[in-house]
């Protein structure tokens, strides 16, 4: 199980690495840019070549790219589309530049349209996005919590948008907080259990790039996003502990997004995981 966190770059892209590299962290997770904004300055192309060769000498795997909120590649609105189209290849550009594997988007909210309609505007948006860009870096769609017409709440959902984007660079990447906003319980071992048969019987272990594992404050199903550190909310520490011993996420790469002011959280959280994940590898096997 390889860790990381989404790292701010307000210090620089270097700086992320170099910090994942100090908490020995093995995979990592930024924003190119001002991720609530639509325009962000040009990548300066040494700086991310280096960005790139520093993340590959310290053995990050994967680097991703999360994109800005404001993309919506579900949306009815004609010109909104087209920008969060223009936008996720600009993304995929940015990604490539920097050597990430991939750009990790949410897919957006469908608005009145059928759910149907909502998925295939989604796919029909990241297939253009990804022939715009061209080969290089891959895309990953985040599950969301639900909330509003958001698309992609369940395992079904995105499942169906990598049937309908079959044989193009795209995966799935699985926030616990999402998930669990979306009415998947994860807050102990037999639900932890019992979700990752449920990703087993959908979308296929082996189709999730990447977990975002955080937990949340808000309740069950609630169809609502808040990051909490890990162990403080409600999946709580039977769930951390569920999740990092679990077998079947042994070779995954985790990113936790949990709040990143004040630092000291964080180190919390990685020890946590940490600690959590040592000792569950010495419990005894279970069928
Ligand atoms: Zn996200
Ligand atoms: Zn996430």
């Amino acid at each position: 199980m390889r860790l990381g966190f989404h790292m701010p770059v307000a210090g620089g892209l270097l700086g992320a690495v170099r910090a994942s590299a100090e908490l020995g962290l093995g995979c990592l997770q930024i924003f190119s840019g001002n991720p609530r904004s639509w325009s962000s300055k040009p990548l300066d192309p040494t700086l991310a070549a280096e960005f790139a060769l520093e993340a590959r000498r310290k053995g990050l795997k994967p680097v991703a790219v999360h994109a800005p909120y404001l993309i919506n590649l579900a949306s009815p609105d004609e010109a909104l589309w087209n920008k969060s189209v223009e936008a996720l290849a600009e993304q995929l550009l940015r990604a490539r530049a920097l050597g990430a594997a991939a750009v990790v988007v949410h897919a957006g909210s469908r608005g009145r349209q059928e759910p149907a309609r909502g998925l295939a505007r989604v796919a029909t948006g990241v297939e253009r996005a990804l022939k715009l860009a061209g080969k290089g870096a891959a895309c990953w769609l985040e599950n969301t919590c639900g909330g509003g017409t958001q698309v992609g709440s369940t395992l079904e959902e995105l499942a169906e948008l990598l049937r309908l984007l079959a044989g193009l660079e795209v995966a799935a990447c699985l926030d616990t907080a999402h998930a669990w906003g979306a009415g998947y319980r994860l807050d102990g071992e037999r639900w932890v259990r019992a979700f990752l048969g449920e990703v087993e019987r959908t979308l296929g272990l082996e189709r999730v790039a990447l977990w975002h594992l955080n937990d949340t404050i808000h309740p069950l199903g609630s169809r609502r996003d808040e990051h909490q550190h890990l162990g403080r909310g409600r999946l709580g520490r039977a769930g951390v502990r569920a999740l990092v011993s679990e077998p079947r996420l042994r070779g995954a790469a985790l990113v936790m997004e949990t709040p990143a002011d004040p630092p000291q959280g964080r180190l919390g959280d990685l020890a946590l995981a940490r600690g959590l994940a040592a000792r569950g590898a010495s419990w005894p096997a279970r069928g």
